[in-house]
């Protein structure tokens, strides 16, 4: 088991980072995809992102594969383990919600999910929750969620999770250096930004997403070794609990 970095408090909404690699850092490195779990008093309630890597990184850690899933595009790093565990839930008679943006729920389905498509359709696997981008839905208990477009290679969303209006936690999923993503997450009580060490137009530098974090802001998809992190640091690691503040 991973050794798990930072303080945790139940009866609180908390997140739980399981990875911080992209695709090639698991391929070849064995590192856990960018994900992280979001938990109400320490149970899983919703895991956003399920690539390579993220459904064992979750056995590690002790917790079961939550009923709603959120997924943010269709590249491997954030979508590759999905046709296997939906068939290997719904087998178990365990049919799981997923929650994406409607033109990235389509993708999903057309060619994520057509390793299937002799045998079962995607509606067979999984309750597929598909709104528009900017359209406000319930995701499960009190918390509702929007997806707002971010600047990547692939169709991609990011996301805010609110509960009654309040954004409380924010992600840009894989995006590039894009202010008005930014301006929307810059209200959230945590808000978590792709970025690494040297940017591109599909991945924000670090120093182009510096100017926007506030106290609330955190990095993920940076695939920097975690031992190299310095304590303290911006940049999330594997194992590391962020816990919302207020009484949720
Ligand atoms: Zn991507």
């Amino acid at each position: 088991m991973t050794e798990q970095t930072g303080l945790k408090i139940d009866n609180t909404l908390s997140l739980l980072i399981l990875g911080v690699a992209g695709g090639a850092g698991h391929i070849y490195d064995g590192s856990c995809s960018s994900s992280f779990l979001v938990l109400k008093d320490d149970q899983p309630i919703c895991l956003i992102d399920l690539g390579l890597g993220v459904t064992r990184r979750l056995k590690d850690y002790g917790y079961c594969l939550p009923e709603t899933l959120v997924i943010t595009h269709n590249h491997t790093d954030h979508a590759g383990e999905l046709p296997v565990v939906l068939r290997v839930e719904s087998a178990q008679q365990r049919r799981l919600n997923i929650v994406a943006a409607a033109p990235v729920a389509e993708r999903l389905k057309q060619h994520r999910m057509a390793e299937h498509a002799e045998l079962f359709q995607p509606d067979e696997l999984a309750n597929w929750i598909d709104p528009a981008p900017e359209t406000t839905i319930p995701l499960v208990n009190d918390l509702d969620i929007t997806f707002h477009a971010a600047q990547h290679s692939e169709l991609c969303f990011g996301f805010v999770i609110s509960r009654a209006d309040i954004p409380l936690i924010g992600y840009t999923a894989d995006s590039g250096c894009f202010a008005p993503l930014y301006e929307t997450l810059s209200h959230c009580q945590v808000a978590i930004y792709d970025a690494r060490p040297k940017g591109s137009l599909w991945h924000a530098g670090l120093d182009e997403v510096a100017p926007f974090l506030n106290d609330h802001a955190y990095i993920i998809g940076h695939d920097m070794d975690e031992q190299s992190i310095p304590e303290g640091s911006r940049l999330l690691r594997p194992g590391q609990y962020i816990n919302l503040a207020g009484d949720h």
